[in-house]
């Protein structure tokens, strides 16, 4: 299977596409709708999760093997995750959550960022490529955590991450700045996630070659995500909450487009999946783009309680556009009008086709917050504010066929302002006591990773302004040693 660039340049294979990143015309790799695979979900049955993503990615990456991508898998997640299940689906009353944050960095991203450092080294080999790939991430507080766990100390292969200052919150700042490894760096943003994002972006349409990225504009980020949604069905399957072949929905909180947009191979693949329900915050450009057809960047940025989903440019989108209309010059087109007047439109039919899988809902910080609440009584089930937007989304649309999955992509301890607030019970400004509140309220155990972090030492102090990312870039990309 080739990657093509959802701008038009040449396709490249799935190796190559890893190692890339971002393709050379600033478009994103990218399958074609005819060549997604299809899978029998009896081949998935009985297998372990490590199994279910070998097979799975095997299908999407022809450059790896189903025995190499086993270890290279069972590899990435040995040791690293608190649950042995790796994703456990949790039936709570109403509700299923599929807890993805069990992981090293207690988000969910963790799963893709897991095995992608393992994927981009076997990856440069497979191209011969043997000199050193720098890795530039940009994140609104999740990502670069992540990807710092994963990449520190792999030979080879250095990265450096940009985050906004003011955007992340504090649990999520002192995780980042914490930060030990030889090959890293952490630098500060003056901006939002936004100018971090597009400023990483404007570095690599520049000067492309050495750099790859860790965003999930990366497709080795994007495909180890499908394979959650299987496990999931699976999972509800043989606990006997659905019978085969019934349809299950996800709702899913969103930001950068990713993680739903993985739902959406799931899908084309053949799971048999209602609906996705895309849930925003006040940023709600994703619920707006679903009800008109028009993607309207012309609106103030919001920060919220939902700091990971605080995003107005959703990288991914571009991906499904293409996966519907296979209309390279019209989205180069469409990236253009974006970049000058901040809005483009998408032809009618492509907004049928998309409305055929995707409901939109989104919900401001009171709403989230009560959702918070409204769980933890009910149901003693304790969420972050992000599931809480994916909760409230999923009611929303209660109404409709079918039991809905609920994505729950962090810890609650990683944004323990936001929930004791919601649990009426904030009495300090200190996330760290905070953590220490929530525990003494909900009983629930503090990831060990997040229970370490309040004495770590700083590490890293760089803060720059947008603007001055490039030359950052470059000049770091000189020095032969990078310890401090
Ligand atoms: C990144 C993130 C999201 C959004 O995921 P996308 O793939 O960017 O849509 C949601 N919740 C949390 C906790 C995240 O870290």
């Amino acid at each position: 299977m080739k990657y093509y660039s959802t701008r038009g340049a040449a396709p490249v294979s799935s190796a190559e596409a890893i190692v890339k990143g971002l393709a050379t015309d600033g478009g994103l790799y990218t399958m074609r709708p005819e060549h997604i695979p299809r899978i029998d979900l009896r081949v998935l049955k009985g297998l372990s999760y490590t199994d279910i993503a070998a097979e799975i990615i095997s299908r999407y990456l022809a450059d790896f093997s189903r025995e190499e991508l086993k270890d290279l898998v069972g590899a990435s997640y040995k040791a690293k995750f608190s649950s042995e299940s790796i994703v456990p689906l949790r039936n709570s009353g109403k509700n299923l959550f599929l807890e993805l944050y069990h992981g090293p960095t207690s988000a969910f991203k963790d799963i893709a960022l897991c095995v992608l450092p393992r994927l981009m080294k076997r990856a440069a080999e497979k191209t011969g490529n043997d000199s050193d790939i720098l890795i530039l991430t940009a994140t609104s507080g999740d990502t670069g955590k992540a990807a710092l766990e994963g990449f520190k100390d792999v030979p080879g292969i250095r990265i450096i991450v940009f985050y906004p200052n003011e955007g992340v919150s504090a649990v999520q700042k002192a995780q980042m700045v914490s930060q030990k490894g030889e090959n890293i760096k952490v630098c500060a943003i003056e901006g939002n996630f936004d100018d971090a994002q597009s400023g990483v972006k404007t570095i690599f349409e520049e000067s492309p070659a050495g750099l790859s990225s860790a965003n999930s504009i990366n497709i080795g980020r994007l495909v180890p995500q499908i394979v959650y949604y299987f496990s999931a069905y699976i999972d509800a399957c043989s606990s006997g909450i659905i019978s085969e072949g019934e349809l299950l929905n996800y709702a899913v909180p969103t930001g950068n487009f990713g993680d739903i947009l993985a739902g959406y191979l799931a899908k084309e693949m053949g799971l048999p999946v209602g609906k996705l329900i895309c849930a925003s915050n006040r940023n709600n450009i994703l619920t707006d783009f679903i009800a008109s057809g028009s993607y309207d960047m012309r609106r103030p940025f919001y920060k919220t309680l939902s700091p990971s989903m605080d995003i107005l440019l959703s990288s991914n989108l571009e991906r499904l556009l293409f996966l519907l209309g296979e209309d390279s010059a019209l989205i180069a087109e469409q990236m253009n009008m974006l970049r000058e007047n901040g809005v483009y439109t998408v032809p009618p039919d492509i907004l049928n086709k998309l409305r055929e899988s995707f409901l939109a809902y989104h919900c401001d910080d009171s709403e989230t917050k009560q959702a918070i609440a409204e769980l933890w009584q009910e149901q003693q089930y304790l969420c972050d504010p992000h599931t809480a937007v994916a909760y409230r989304a999923a009611k929303a649309y209660n109404g409709m066929a079918g039991r809905t999955v609920i994505l729950s992509t962090a810890s609650p301890y990683k944004f323990p302002g936001a929930v004791l607030s919601a649990l009426g019970a904030a009495d300090t400004e200190d996330e760290f006591e905070m953590m220490e509140s929530l525990y003494r309220i909900s009983g629930c155990p503090i990831p060990e990773n997040l229970k370490t972090l309040k004495n770590a030492e700083i590490l890293h102090r760089d803060c720059i302004s947008p603007q001055a990312m490039r030359d950052y870039v470059f000049q770091r990309a000189k020095e032969e040693k990078w310890k401090e």
